[in-house]
């Protein structure tokens, strides 16, 4: 027979287990009480009225083509709306329509979307418009299905396209979204997870399809986007006083607005060090054209090295390539945040003799020209913004600025 103290052990192990069972059962309601067990149908009516009266004027809203809503959304991704706008405007005035973008050489296109960054996704719309000219008349087509065979459509853009341009009932959820849906039913899912999005769209659309919610499609899903950007903000405080489900959101009422939404942490970002070289005598300069794959493809940048090189070391790999440096200078540090790679930067000016112009060859993939002739023809990235700016060399959404300043004039 066992003692008492000998068994007191095991039923405090038996209990500490009955314990977590509890807590565990317990966490396990919660989470089932979020999402799932929030009548979504309630933040109809409020949310549209809302919108109704708190909607900004964007120029992409004031006619809602199809066309328009989808280059608009391509650009909103990663980018602010006011800093869309301008390159928003530009775009729409030089193709205005699927036929122009699919006909768009490739460095007028690269230009156009100079500093917006994802070079990809513009390179996508081109070959998304040569689709639409080919198997849908030129037309863009409003079922969601068909749009989601388009290059570089995603749920959400097919869905922002077949809501806002056609009124069809479809959810677009996007980070805006995912927030503001989080936060009113106090879900605290991983919003990093691909199942928790589809599972949000699935509720969405089931609010959305149900007769009696009254839901305009176009109004509902803008609204959504509209709140997340204005009011339930993704940095700093929400306005909690002005939204208009202040009284029935669950993070609001349980104190829990600051924990959400859940994200997972990103992997740190992968550290590059480079030297950046403006090569140049007078007015002209040296831009390397990238290669036509991986990251910032096909643009035209600053000649530039792996790893922080001295000024010794620069004077001899300019001479490895076959010119005569005369003179070199620092022209500081900078750095570069992409999604999954910082490049840290140290630049220098390198003037190079006067004569090596002539032989402006193309030693890899290294063309020289004119300051001037850059601005027009050549879309440089963001990166180097510190550097073209030694060069009063003005790119991406500074340019659009100065030159509808100018026009103004
Ligand atoms: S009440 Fe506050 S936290 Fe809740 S949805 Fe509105 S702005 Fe966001």
């Amino acid at each position: 027979m066992l003692s008492y103290n000998k068994i007191s052990p095991i039923i405090y192990y038996c209990k500490a287990i009955e314990f977590v069972d509890i807590i565990y059962e317990k966490i396990l309601k919660e989470r089932e009480i979020m999402i799932d067990n929030f009548e979504l149908k309630q933040l109809v009516e409020p949310l549209q009225n809302w919108f109704k009266g708190n909607a900004r004027v964007l120029p992409w809203r004031e006619n809602p083509l199809g066309y328009y809503v989808w280059i608009s959304e391509i650009m909103l991704q990663q980018t602010r709306v006011e800093a869309v706008k301008p390159y928003f405007e530009r775009f729409i005035k030089e193709l205005p329509d699927v036929k122009s973008l699919a006909e768009c050489p490739e460095d007028k296109l690269l230009k156009l979307w100079e500093g917006l960054g994802y070079y990809n996704r513009v390179r996508n719309l081109k070959v998304a418009a040569n689709q639409i000219m080919e198997e849908y008349k030129g037309e863009i087509p409003s079922d969601y299905e068909e749009l989601l065979k388009l290059k570089g459509i995603g749920n959400y853009t097919a869905g922002a396209i077949a809501s806002i341009a056609y009124g069809k009932a479809v959810p677009a959820v996007d980070g805006n979204v995912l927030r503001v849906i989080s936060r009113v039913t106090a879900d605290d899912s991983d919003i990093m997870k691909q199942s928790v999005r589809a599972h949000m769209e699935q509720r969405l659309l089931d609010v959305m399809c149900d007769e009696n919610t009254k839901v305009i499609p176009s109004v509902f899903n803008q609204a959504l986007m509209e709140l997340g950007a204005m009011v339930c903000v993704p940095n700093g405080t929400p306005h909690c006083e002005v939204c208009p489900w202040g009284e029935i959101c669950e993070a609001r009422k349980q104190n829990r607005i600051a924990e959400l939404p859940v994200k997972k942490k990103a992997k740190a970002r992968r550290v590059e060090e480079k030297t950046v070289l403006i090569i140049k005598d007078g007015e002209k300069l040296a831009l390397h054209k990238r290669a036509k794959s991986g990251l910032l493809a096909g643009l035209y940048e600053l000649p530039n090295t792996e790893g922080y090189l001295t000024e010794d070391e620069i004077i001899e790999y300019v001479k490895k390539k076959g010119y005569a440096p005369i003179r070199i200078q620092s022209v500081g540090e900078a750095k570069h945040i992409f999604s999954h790679v910082e490049w840290h930067m140290k630049g220098y000016v390198v003037f190079l003799q006067a004569e090596e112009f002539e032989d402006a060859g193309k030693k890899d993939n290294w063309l020289f020209v004119d300051v001037e002739e850059t601005k027009e023809k050549y879309a440089i990235p963001s990166a180097f913004v510190k550097y073209t700016e030694y060069l009063n060399l003005v790119i991406g959404k500074e340019a659009i600025e100065l030159s509808s300043e100018r026009s103004s004039m």
